[in-house]
């Protein structure tokens, strides 16, 4: 390993000299949270979208104008991202519920039971080409009053699930995780990642991403471990175009290539729940960590729509 000219950058593989910009440095946008997270980008409106969980308010970040609240309450929103139409897609721990959001500002629920059963706490999401909509549903925002309302799981796993942009139908893909959480497909989306948070609460619990290969664009099969994380816990994470995982942890961003080889870390103050890219070329890195937003440029850039 060795250290780049600025003190925020790990570099454990020379690849990863190719996707920084050794110059950037990390840039404080905002603080205040109680706990930030979900962090989506509308490149239309030139602006981040961000939740603060136990707050249970969403906050919007505009370069040049600093951040103003875009929803409160927010029934305790935690990841979110943008439908194949633009839509912001939400998962709400209130609520146990993900929602749609339509342009017209009214809110559309797209799954809160499965089986007649409420979902656990429904903590982040992606969509897929097709429209599918692909979410984890650990028992986080049900663990106490914090970051949502006390309750006994009704399910007898924490599922990732898919929901179906035809028929509505809510389907199980994975259900042997302690506690799924982030998850991306790779630029191609044959592969979904999803990592596992569960050592947060229990330190003999793994602290990895898992990657599944899709089938027929609705399964998944062959899961394995991608990687582990040597500080903290993988919470949200991101996929650049040329398909390396940037993900949160306790010390930062730590980035991996698509063999699940550790390139290198972004080193961030506070504990990094999620991250995506964002601005005009998709090569600014927002990072939402526990109290504060932060921004770094890098020469990567985002894969993943939006
Ligand atoms: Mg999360």
């Amino acid at each position: 390993m060795t250290t780049a000219p600025s003190s925020i950058y790990e570099i454990h593989d020379p690849r990863f000299r190719h996707l920084i910009v050794v110059s950037a440095e990390l840039e404080e946008l905002y603080s205040g949270c109680r706990w930030a997270e979900g962090p989506v980008w509308f490149a239309d409106l030139n602006c981040l979208l961000f939740s603060d969980i136990p707050n249970q308010r969403m906050l919007r970040y505009s370069p040049g104008h600093g951040v103003s609240v875009f929803r409160e309450p927010s029934n305790f929103a935690n990841g979110n991202t943008r439908d194949r139409q633009g839509r912001l897609v939400t998962c709400e721990h209130g609520g146990r519920r993900v929602t749609r959001t339509e342009i017209d500002g009214s809110i559309t629920v797209l799954a809160d039971q499965f089986g007649g059963r409420r979902l656990n706490a429904p903590n982040d999401v992606v969509v897929k080409s097709d429209g599918s909509v692909w979410f984890s549903d650990p028992t986080y925002g049900i663990l106490s009053d914090y970051e949502g309302y006390k309750a006994e799981p009704e399910l007898a796993h924490r599922n990732v699930f898919r929901l179906d942009p035809q028929s509505g139908a809510l389907s199980a893909v994975v259900d042997d995780f302690r506690q799924p959480n982030g998850l991306a497909f790779s630029p191609d989306e044959k592969r979904l990642y999803v990592a596992d948070s569960a050592q947060s609460h229990d330190e003999t619990a793994p602290s990895h991403i898992r990657v599944f290969d899709v089938v027929d664009g609705s399964r998944l099969t062959n899961g394995r471990v991608f990687c582990n994380l040597d500080n903290g816990i993988p919470d949200g994470f991101r996929v650049d175009t040329l398909g390396n995982v940037w993900t949160s942890a306790g010390d930062g961003v730590h980035c991996f290539a698509p063999d699940g080889t550790l390139l290198g870390k972004i080193l961030v103050p506070q504990t990094v729940a999620n991250l995506t890219f964002g601005g005009p070329r998709r090569n600014r890195l927002f990072i939402t960590a526990t109290r504060s937003l932060y921004a770094v440029y890098t020469t990567a850039s985002g894969a993943q729509y939006p």
